[in-house]
């Protein structure tokens, strides 16, 4: 993800969390006011934000005269940039009040009605200040650098500037430019296939359990079934969903290989070695990241497969077989929390972050930066939006009374913590942190959840539940998504080295990096031969690009901050605070450094991989499996 150019881009700042819906029928006018949050701080009224939306209109009009002349002076430079943040300050402001009030009941037309004139607002934005990058590239870098010297204010610019600068020799000139945009015509084209065949016109195999139940597997059939607990019923939903895909593994194989070659012309063209090059560098992350993610994973497999084996002496079978996984270790337990008790809940849950943490967490609950109930026409799901700048993050819940809700407002805590405190302490130039950095917060406050009710439970099956729920999170999020990490990896390796890449050839490639992570071969896991397809129904190998090894990445830095701060206390909480404070000051891998983890060392795998054995350990010792 762009860093700082893409302002219209939400990614970082509206984090969505998928939820489940309760049964709505109560409606927000019944909802007393302390569990909807507050907008009236945003603006008045409807009136008040039109107002200020035919004002930076104008101002988006202003803008546009400046084109052709930020070379000119240092004064000019300024003004520019000056006008060009003022007016997304604003913007963010304007956008994130017309969100959440449509938000509050999607039916509502007349607040619709405002999301869209935000929305055609900020394209007006983009369009009139798409000429500074490349205007500011133009510039000497001599005379740049004397504009920061003549110009005190200026100052506050310099990361946004510098990091435009650092991408110099990965620019073209405005003619190429416009070429590779529009080449985004045709490349977009392996997405719409794979979307149009997997979700419409794939025949699905259609199956009949042993309950007699006749079903169609198409994506979310499997995903829902192969959680049976019936082992022959899974066997088959798994076997029958993966050899149907087996079938038409070379159209869908010729169409992802497209998609690989595409990422490479542009990579090319922008003048990198390799894709994975051109795709970490927008936020100056080192290709060595990755590498080490991959090796370290590699190096702990053992802590994988001591899992799996775990796993097949829960479920009470000898030996365990991939359709197995998704089957829940341990029968989920009822916990039932009210709004304020979840509230009070987690103030003592966060204790470990410090007092000015819980204190900023309270006043969010006093302050009504939440809004909770489930209520006609709500938006479902749960976010944490921290878009605007001058006043407080809001988060959007739906709140169902269990533990899951909890857990989630715990995670949207993270990432409003995060905004919070990044705006608070950042230029609004700096205040938006990157992907790579997102999920650290959140993270951390899922585990110190978790960490806080294992000690706090009395049964041993609740125990069991919560350890167990964890490792799974564990083998799906670190390992499972290392192994699509890696399997992309060497796609990309095939395409640049020209070599050819069909559908088979994947499932070749796939096959034996999934053998290898489960321990086919020691018995851990039996990987059944029609695995190799299973490539063909994931989504995201289409869709995107060098993303996914940032769910491992930022579960391991959480894991790892969350066991530093269990451990050390305050000191290794003042530390964290670089993230927290940091918003893009600096490089996510910066800040991470500055937060107290070397991302290329082993430290932070190093402690997860303890902790999961330590996870291990407890559960063992509570089934009375300890040697
Ligand atoms: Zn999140």
């Amino acid at each position: 993800m762009k860093r700082h150019l893409n302002y219209l881009s939400i990614i970082t700042v509206l984090i969505m969390t998928t939820g489940s819906l309760s049964a709505q029928n109560l409606d927000r006018k019944d909802v007393p006011e302390k569990f909807k949050w507050d907008n009236s701080i945003l603006y008045k009224n409807a009136d008040e934000w039109q107002k200020e939306r035919t004002e930076l209109e104008k101002k988006i009009d202003q803008l546009k005269l400046h084109q052709g002349k930020m070379g000119e002076s240092a004064e000019s430079f300024y003004a520019t940039l000056r006008l060009f943040f003022d007016i997304y300050k604003n913007f963010y402001k304007l956008s994130d009040y017309s969100s959440r009030v449509a938000d509050e009941d999607l039916r509502i037309s007349a607040n619709q009605s405002l999301n869209q004139q935000a929305t055609i607002l900020g394209t007006k934005l983009g369009e009139a200040s798409s000429f500074i990058s490349p205007e500011i590239l133009k510039i000497e870098p001599e005379k740049i650098k004397k504009f920061f010297e003549e110009k005190k204010e200026l100052k506050e610019f310099k990361f946004y500037v510098n990091d435009i600068l650092r991408l110099r020799e990965h620019t073209l000139n405005a003619r190429e430019e416009e070429m590779l945009a529009s080449a985004g015509l045709i490349t977009s084209t392996p997405g719409e296939v794979y979307g149009i065949f997997d979700n419409a016109e794939k025949p699905n195999a259609k199956i009949k359990l042993s309950t007699g139940e006749e079903i169609e597997l198409s994506s979310s059939a499997y995903t829902k079934y192969r959680t049976v607990p019936n082992r022959n019923d899974r066997e088959l939903v798994m076997r029958s969903t993966f050899e149907n895909y087996k079938k038409f593994q070379n159209t869908i194989g010729a169409n992802l290989a497209g998609k690989v070659r595409a990422d490479y012309f542009y990579a090319k063209n922008r003048k990198y070695n390799t894709v994975l090059e051109g795709s970490l560098n927008g936020n100056k992350i080192p290709v060595s990241v990755y590498e080490n993610l991959l090796d370290q994973i590699h190096k702990n497999l053992p802590t994988l497969q001591r899992f799996l084996k775990l796993k097949a002496k829960m479920l009470g079978v000898d030996q365990l077989h991939y359709y197995d996984l998704y089957t829940p270790l341990v029968k989920s337990v009822d916990f039932k929390y009210s709004v304020e008790e979840g509230q009070n809940l987690l103030l003592d849950v966060f204790k470990p972050m410090g007092t000015e943490y819980v204190n900023t967490v309270k006043k969010s609950f006093d302050e009504r930066w939440i809004d909770y109930s489930a209520t006609n026409g709500k938006r479902s799901g749960a976010y944490s939006s921290g878009a605007q700048y001058d006043t407080h993050p809001y988060i959007l819940m739906n709140w169902t009374d269990d533990y899951e809700s909890v857990s989630t407002l715990a995670h949207e805590l993270g990432h409003t913590m995060h905004s919070y405190f990044s705006n608070k302490h950042q230029t609004f130039v700096d205040a938006q942190y990157a992907t790579f950095v997102a999920e650290i917060a959140s993270t951390i406050n899922e585990t110190l959840l978790n960490d806080y009710m294992v000690k706090k439970v009395k049964t041993d099956q609740e125990k069991l539940y919560l350890l167990g729920t964890y490792l799974d999170l564990l083998r799906t999020t670190i390992f499972r998504q290392t192994s699509f990490a890696e399997f992309e990896l060497e796609l990309h390796k095939r395409i640049e080295k020209g070599e050819p890449l069909t559908g088979e050839e994947m499932s070749k490639i796939y096959y034996d990096i999934v053998k290898k992570y489960y321990g086919n071969d020691n018995g851990a896991c039996v990987v059944d031969d029609y695995v190799a397809y299973e490539w063909a129904y994931i989504p995201h190998f289409v869709n995107y690009t060098y993303y996914v090894y940032q769910y491992s990445t930022s579960l391991i830095f959480a894991t790892a901050f969350a066991e530093k701060i269990i451990k050390d206390g305050q000191p290794a909480v003042d530390k964290f605070y670089n993230i927290l404070n940091g918003g893009s000051s600096d490089y996510p891998i910066e800040l991470i450094k500055k937060a107290g983890i070397d991302p290329l060392s082993s430290e932070a795998f190093d402690l997860t991989m303890k902790k999961m054995n330590d996870v291990m350990d407890q559960m063992e010792k509570i089934l009375g499996m300890n040697k």
